[in-house]
C-alpha cells in the first residue's frame, strides 16, 4: 500500500472493550497507518496486553509506520465491576443468571473514560477521533476541543438501515402476536422480519434510554466509518447515506488486509490449538470439504444444544473444525457418548480460541456455520464460503437476512432467539449449504463477491477510494 501525499493524519481510536469491537479497531489502525497517518489506539491495562502483541509485529513489519497505544484507567473495583473485569468476555466466559444486568453496569461504567479522553484530545489535538458506538460521550468529549468526532459500529449497512427503519416505523407495534411476520417499511427489498428478531433495547427499558443517547450522540458527531464495501450492499448503503447517517464512508472489508500468518492469527484471545497443527490438520483435507462452526467472541450455548449440533454434524458426514465456548471449569456433558472417538478423524474440536480467519482462508475449509457478527460475515464472504446462518442476539438476526436472502449465499438453520435448534435441522443446514445444485450457486455468489471484497481495498477500489476521501478531507 501505498503512503500518503497529504500532511501526516492523526487518528485516534477507542474501540468498546469486547473482542468484536477491538479486532476490527485494531484493523482500522494499521490500515490508516498503511496509508501514512499516525494512529493512536486508546484502551485500557489489560486490553493493551491483547493489542501490544499484534501492534509490535505490525511495526517490525513496518517499521516506517506508526501505531501506538494509550492506556486509560479503568478502576472495576471502584466503578462496582468486578477485579479485573476490562473486557465484556470477563462476563461472557463466565456466565451466570446476573450476565444481561452486569454487561449493561459494564457499558454505562465507561463513561469514566470521559475525563481521561478530554485531557488527552486537549494536549494531543489529533485530527480525528474513531470512537465507537457505545461511547455516546465521546461526541461532546471531542466537542470541546474541535476534534471531529467518527461513530464506529462495527455493522454494515444493512443491520444499519433496518435498525433506522425499525425505529422510525415501528412495525411490530402493528401486529397480532409475536410470531406474526410484517415487512420493514421503507427498506429496499421488502424484507420480513418477527418481533423476535428485533434488536434489544429499541425500546423504552434502561438499555432502550443508553441506545437512544447512543443514536442523539451520532446526530451530534461528523459521520459514521462503516467496516463494508459497497459492492456487497449498494442499496442499503444508498439507503443509508441517504436517510440515516449525516456523512458515512465505507472502508472495508477489514480483515482482508491481513494476509500474512501472524496477522491472520494474532486476532483477539490467544488461541487455544496450536495454529500449525490446526493447518496440518487442514492440509490432510480435500478443498471444500471441511465445515467450519462458531459462533463468535461471546455467544455460548447450554448442553443440550451442544449435544445437538456434535450429533448433527456427526450425521452429516462432514469434515468440521467446531469451536466450542463454555465456561471455565464446566464438566464436559456436552459430548455424546464416544463422540470424539468416532469422529477423530473427520472432525476437530477447538475448546476456547480459533484462529479463525486463517480456517476460513484454507483451501480445504467449503462452508461456515456462523451465528452472524459482522466480522464473521465479511471474513467468510472474504473468504468466498457459503453459511450456514446461526444467529444468536443483537443486530445478528438482520445480518441472517442480507445473508440468505439479498446476497443469497446462505442457508438458515432456523434459530429463533432463545430458540433450540435440533439436529435433524443442523444435519440438514450443513448438507443443503456444501452439496446439491442450489449449493453451486451459492459458492459461484459468494466467490465472485470475495473477488469484489479484495478489489474494493485494493488500489482504485471502492473502499480504497472512500477511504482516500475521508483522508483528504481531515487532514487538510
Ligand atoms: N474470533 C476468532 N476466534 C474465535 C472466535 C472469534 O478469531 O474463536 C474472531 C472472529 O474472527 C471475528 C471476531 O472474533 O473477527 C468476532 O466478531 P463477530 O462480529 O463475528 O462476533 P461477536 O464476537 O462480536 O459476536
Amino acid at each position: 500500500m501505498s503512503n500518503s501525499p497529504h500532511r501526516k493524519l492523526h487518528v485516534m481510536f477507542f474501540p468498546f472493550m469486547a473482542h468484536g469491537h477491538m479486532i476490527p479497531a485494531l484493523d482500522l489502525a494499521k490500515l490508516f497507518s498503511s496509508r501514512g497517518a499516525k494512529s493512536t489506539i486508546l484502551t485500557t491495562p489489560l486490553n493493551s496486553k491483547i493489542l501490544q502483541k499484534p501492534i509490535d509485529a505490525f511495526k517490525n513489519r513496518n517499521p516506517s509506520l506508526q501505531i501506538d497505544l494509550e492506556i486509560f484507567d479503568f478502576p472495576c473495583v471502584q466503578l462496582g465491576l468486578p477485579e479485573g473485569c476490562e473486557n465484556v468476555d470477563f462476563f461472557t466466559s463466565n456466565r451466570n443468571s446476573d450476565v444481561g444486568y452486569m454487561i449493561f453496569k459494564f457499558f454505562k461504567s465507561t463513561k469514566f473514560f470521559k475525563d481521561q479522553l478530554e485531557k488527552l484530545l486537549e494536549t494531543t489535538r489529533p485530527d480525528c477521533l474513531i470512537a465507537d458506538m457505545f461511547f455516546p460521550w465521546a461526541t461532546e468529549a471531542a466537542e470541546k476541543f474541535q476534534v471531529p468526532r467518527f461513530v464506529f459500529h462495527g455493522t454494515g449497512y444493512f443491520s444499519l438501515s433496518t435498525g433506522y427503519c425499525i425505529r422510525v416505523h415501528q412495525p411490530q407495534k402493528r401486529i397480532a402476536s409475536s410470531s406474526e411476520p410484517f415487512v420493514i417499511p421503507d427498506l429496499p427489498g421488502d424484507i420480513v422480519l418477527t418481533q423476535d428478531q428485533i434488536i434489544d433495547g429499541e425500546d423504552e427499558s434502561e438499555m432502550g434510554k443508553f441506545m437512544t443517547e447512543v443514536r442523539e450522540s451520532e446526530v451530534k458527531s461528523s459521520g459514521v466509518v462503516v467496516n463494508s464495501f459497497y459492492e456487497l450492499e449498494p442499496d442499503y448503503a444508498d439507503f443509508y447515506k441517504r436517510f440515516v447517517a449525516k456523512r458515512a464512508w465505507h472502508i472495508g472489508p477489514l480483515s482482508v488486509l491481513n494476509r500474512g500468518f501472524e496477522d491472520k492469527v494474532e486476532r483477539g484471545k490467544k488461541t487455544t490449538i496450536d495454529e500449525m497443527e490446526c493447518l496440518k490438520w487442514l492440509d490432510s483435507k480435500k478443498p471444500e470439504s471441511v465445515i467450519y462452526v462458531s459462533f463468535g467472541s461471546m455467544a455460548s450455548f447450554k448442553n443440550e444444544q451442544l449435544i445437538e449440533i456434535a450429533a448433527g454434524l456427526e450425521a452429516s458426514g462432514t469434515n468440521f473444525i467446531w469451536v466450542v465456548r463454555k465456561n471455565e471449569g464446566d464438566k464436559e456433558e456436552w459430548l455424546p457418548n464416544g463422540f470424539e472417538e468416532r469422529v477423530k478423524e473427520k472432525g476437530m474440536i477447538i475448546r476456547g480460541w480459533a484462529p479463525q480467519v486463517l480456517i476460513l482462508d484454507h483451501k480445504a475449509t467449503g462452508g461456515f456455520v456462523t451465528h452472524c457478527g459482522w466480522n464473521s460475515i465479511l471474513e467468510g464472504v472474504a473468504a468466498g464460503l457459503p453459511m450456514v446462518t446461526w444467529p444468536v442476539e443483537a443486530e445478528q438476526f438482520y445480518n441472517e437476512k442480507l445473508v440468505t436472502e439479498v446476497l443469497r449465499i446462505g442457508v438458515s438453520v432456523g434459530a429463533r432467539r432463545e430458540g433450540f435448534i435440533s439436529r435433524e435441522k443442523v444435519e440438514k443446514a450443513v448438507r443443503e449449504v456444501l452439496v446439491g445444485e442450489e449449493a453451486e450457486e451459492r459458492q459461484g455468489r459468494v466467490k465472485k463477491l470475495a473477488e469484489m471484497a479484495k478489489a474494493a481495498v485494493e488500489e482504485g477500489g471502492s473502499s480504497f477510494n472512500d477511504l482516500n476521501s475521508f483522508i483528504e478531507e481531515f487532514s487538510s
